[in-house]
């Protein structure tokens, strides 16, 4: 089975995030890291691929700095990797990001496309059902658990209060939550062999996307407004109505 994963780089988010203070756009350093919701679509990528003797290919699509995210994917044993990086994609939204990114896999022979949920520092959530509508297959969403009966992909779909059992064939996109598998940590030797593994970096030239509609500004940014204090009821005897009144309020009750 030959396994595409979706493998975005982000700033650490260890480290306080910085803007350009006159774009606002989000500096990204050379270092950045692999998203980390995207451990568990490389881990189970893996699994899968090593059940069935098959490849695991990254595709990410963002600036692509020294690599060092793409090497920690390598480094727990995928294949090798496609970046698509070029000064035309910043600004990019979702749609674009999904355009980009479906266009790097369709150059790939895959069974499957793996993603995570949501990522860290853009988490609008759609990019994994967009890159399936432009693949034309079937996405499988928020699995929390993922089987294989032949080329049936069955997927346990986490909801609010419990899951839904779906299933399609095979090709899929699936985005996976944190929790589908426990992400294994680079040996060594994973870290030693991800140095040569191959990177291919395209433009998007290379790919023949159209992304003349990329054209966000951001006009400014400004912080969250800080937490109120909160009110403190004194019990005198009534200070249950008071709450009550006040989750009656709030709609909570
Ligand atoms: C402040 C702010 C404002 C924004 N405003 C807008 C807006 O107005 N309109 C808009 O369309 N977008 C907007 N974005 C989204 C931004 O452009 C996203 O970073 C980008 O579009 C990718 O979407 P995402 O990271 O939200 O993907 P998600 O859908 O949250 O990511 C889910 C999964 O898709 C895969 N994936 C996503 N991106 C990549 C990638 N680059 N390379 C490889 N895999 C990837 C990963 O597996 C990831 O786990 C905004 C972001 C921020 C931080």
């Amino acid at each position: 089975m030959n396994i595409v994963v979706c493998v975005k780089q982000i700033p650490d988010p260890a480290n306080p995030s910085q803007l350009d203070p006159e774009t606002h756009w989000l500096v990204r350093p050379d270092e950045q890291v692999m998203d980390d919701g995207d451990r568990y679509g490389v881990e189970m990528a893996l699994q899968l691929a090593e059940a069935s003797e098959g490849s695991v290919t990254l595709v990410s699509m963002g600036p692509a700095g020294n690599l060092q995210g793409i090497r920690q994917a390598l480094a727990m044993g995928a294949d090798k990797a496609v970046i698509v990086t070029d000064d035309a994609l910043r600004g990019a939204g979702a749609l674009e990001t999904a355009r980009v990114l479906a266009a790097a896999i369709s150059r790939e022979e895959f069974d499957l496309v793996l993603c995570g949920t949501e990522s860290t520092d853009g988490y609008s959530g759609v990019v994994p059902q967009q890159v399936a509508e432009l693949l034309g297959v079937p996405a499988l969403t928020f699995a929390r658990k993922v089987t294989l009966d032949g080329d049936t992909v069955k997927i346990e779909q986490q909801t609010a209060g419990g899951y839904n059992e779906v299933e399609a064939p095979a090709p899929v996109v699936l985005s996976v939550t944190a929790g589908v598998v426990e992400p294994r940590y680079p040996t060594f030797k994973g870290i030693m062999a991800a140095k040569s593994k191959p990177v291919d970096q395209l433009s998007v030239a290379d790919l023949g996307v159209d992304v003349s509609g990329i054209n966000q500004e951001i006009l400014a940014v400004r912080d969250a407004p800080s937490r109120a204090a909160g009110t403190k009821i004194e019990d005198e005897g009534e200070a249950h109505l008071e709450i009550v009144s006040k989750l009656q309020e709030l709609k909570v009750v």
